[in-house]
């Protein structure tokens, strides 16, 4: 039976006033958990520390939205797994969409941040997802299979086993179009699928969250699916009263 995870990704979004009362209203619900649910929350760099710090005691888990490839030394304006440990982060995305397009952040790029990840004794939240156009020419399951396979190949698929995996397709992150619930559980399964290629037992317990445009409306039909472990919440989560509601909505 895998755990849900509700992981919400605030982006570059807030200031130290709006994150202040933001997790002062998560606290009263979320502070002594949710049954069967992993709540984490994915602030910007700087506000790691005054999360860490407000919800110290509480079942909130803290994560990131990136890290570096590298260890440390002179990589400017970098950040390192070990960084965000010492803020007592656990979780980190890597390959989220925004990086791959934006950064241009290539898959091998990505599985080095994952192996990074991991060395810092981090668990990495990977990314995978299809663009509008791939979708529409029929081919997203060809770029999420390449997505994955990146990865086992470069990390090996028992490194799964210590990680997160994320479908956001490209079209629905930030549009408020969401997956359809059905259309999302068939890639999910189809996810599934390319990691039982490579190992059943790895494939049947990696917990994969779906993400794009989740929100209070949404969420119980998205996580009511068999292969939906839970989301990965960008602008709902921005909102104490929505992220709770999505977090109260895994059966
Ligand atoms: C995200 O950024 O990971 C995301 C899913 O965003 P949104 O929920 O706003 O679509």
């Amino acid at each position: 039976m895998r755990r849900a995870l509700v992981a919400g990704n605030w982006k570059m979004n807030g200031s130290q006033a709006s994150i202040k009362s933001l997790v002062s209203d998560l606290l009263p619900v979320l502070a002594n958990g949710i049954n069967g649910v992993d709540v984490v929350v994915c602030p910007p760099y700087p506000y790691l520390g005054q999360v860490a710090e407000a919800a110290f005691g509480s079942e909130i888990v803290l994560g990131a939205q990136d890290l570096s490839e590298e260890a440390s030394g002179a990589f400017t304006g970098e950040v390192s797994g070990s960084m965000l440990s010492d803020f007592r982060v656990r979780f980190v995305l890597v390959g989220h969409s925004e990086r791959r397009v934006r950064c241009g952040e290539s898959d091998e790029l990505v599985a080095k941040k994952f192996a990074a990840a991991q060395a810092a004794g981090l668990i990495p939240v990977l990314c995978v997802g299809e663009s509008l156009d791939h979708r529409q020419s029929g081919h997203a399951e060809d770029v999420v299979a390449t997505q994955m396979t990146a990865i086992i190949e470069q990390c090996g698929v028992k490194a799964l086993e210590d990680a997160v995996i994320a479908y956001e397709p490209v079209w629905a992150i930030g549009t408020g179009q969401a997956a359809s619930a059905e259309d999302a559980q068939l890639m999910h399964a189809f996810i599934r699928q390319v990691v039982a290629q490579f190992d059943a037992g790895v494939a049947s317990g990696v917990q994969i969250l779906y993400g794009g445009s989740v929100n209070a409306d949404n969420a119980e039909a998205l996580f009511a699916c068999e292969d939906i472990d839970g989301g990965l919440v960008g602008g709902a989560s921005l909102n104490a009263k929505d992220f709770i509601r999505i977090c109260q909505s895994v059966s």
